[in-house]
């Protein structure tokens, strides 16, 4: 049986505040407010207007939101909430929006964008709460529309994992994707990001957007190998976003230089090590390069109907041996 949520509507605001943005009367609810990612200036008219206007805000650290209430000159209620919180935790937040207009923010940026909120708003949508969304600041977005990469398609990864093979396992099963990537990064992680881009994605143009909205704003682009020269010698401090430009058709080298690559890789590694390579720098499909191999050595390849001849991305392939 299909399962229905209740219906909900926006809250009186959305409706109200247009005549008078500066001194909304807010019906009970949730709303969701965007604060800056760095530039105070990025406030909203209308999220200062809701911050002043609730009874009570639900954020990740009161002591971030107070300093921001702070510079607005507002003092409201705080709530600490995150998706850990316990079910009594959300319920008694829940039940507060029943009568009461309820902010939900996080440290910067988009609540639930890598942040806490998710929990909650789907509770609040399941017991019929009326929300709204005020948009506004998100790094993602800042530096998708910064990088110059496509934008008609991206995939958001949030934070890659941290540990080295989770991280390239991830990047395998994104490297198909036909879209850019956006990854939320930091600071000391960066350059290996970087390095295991630069195994998996070699090809693809990468953008490295750092302090967004702030004072030492740079957007950086290049191959990930580049990238990770850069910022070994330039180690990073801030707020990063990574991007990664979508697959990138390979432009077919001609047969005498993967001859002439795979011969040089032949001399100083095993074949497997060798093809691996070779598709790498290449951007060409493994298996192919391996049948090739085969017989640069004399040997006869095993028929492989699911090699194909080129590849279509960079991806790196199935694994050999
Ligand atoms: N909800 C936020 C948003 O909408 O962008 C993101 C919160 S997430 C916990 C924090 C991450 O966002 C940072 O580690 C960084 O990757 C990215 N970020 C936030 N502010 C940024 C800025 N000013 N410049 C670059 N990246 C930023």
């Amino acid at each position: 049986m299909d399962t229905v949520t209740p219906e909900h509507s926006a809250p009186e605001i959305a409706r109200s505040d247009s005549t008078d943005p500066e001194n909304p009367a807010l019906a009970p609810g949730l709303y969701i407010v965007a604060t800056p990612i760095g530039n105070l200036g990025d406030m909203t008219r209308r999220a200062i207007a809701v911050l002043g206007a609730v009874s009570a805000i639900a954020c990740e650290d009161t002591r971030v939101t107070g300093k921001l209430m702070a510079h607005l000159g507002l003092k409201k209620p705080l709530r600490r909430y995150d998706d850990h919180a316990d079910a009594a935790a959300r319920d008694a937040l829940i039940d507060l929006m029943r009568a009461e207009p309820v902010a939900l923010v996080s440290d910067a940026g988009t609540p639930l964008i890598s942040d806490p909120g998710y929990r909650l708003v789907r509770a609040a949508r399941e017991q019929g709460i009326a929300i709204t969304s005020l948009p506004g600041p998100s790094a993602l977005i800042t530096a998708l529309t910064l990088a110059g990469l496509p934008t008609d398609r991206f995939l958001f990864g949030g934070f890659l994992p941290a540990k080295d093979k989770a991280r390239r396992d991830m990047l395998t099963e994104l490297a198909s994707v036909p879209a850019t990537l956006v990854f939320y990064d930091t600071g000391p992680r960066l350059v290996e990001t970087l390095d295991a881009m630069a195994q998996i994605l070699p090809r693809r143009e990468i953008a490295v957007a750092r302090e967004l909205t702030k004072l030492f704003e740079e957007c950086r682009t290049g191959t990930a190998a580049d990238l990770a020269g850069h910022y070994r010698t330039h180690p990073p401090r801030g707020e990063i976003v990574v991007l990664a430009g979508p697959p990138v058709a390979a432009e077919a080298p001609d047969e005498a230089a993967i001859d002439s690559a795979l011969a040089e890789a032949l001399a100083r590694l095993p074949m497997s090590q060798a093809t691996k390579d070779v598709a790498r720098t290449l951007g060409l499909d493994r298996r192919a390069l391996y049948r090739r191999a085969l017989e640069l050595q004399g040997e006869t390849p095993a028929t492989d109907s699911s090699a194909t001849d080129r590849p279509a991305t960079d991806s790196p392939g199935t694994e050999i041996a």
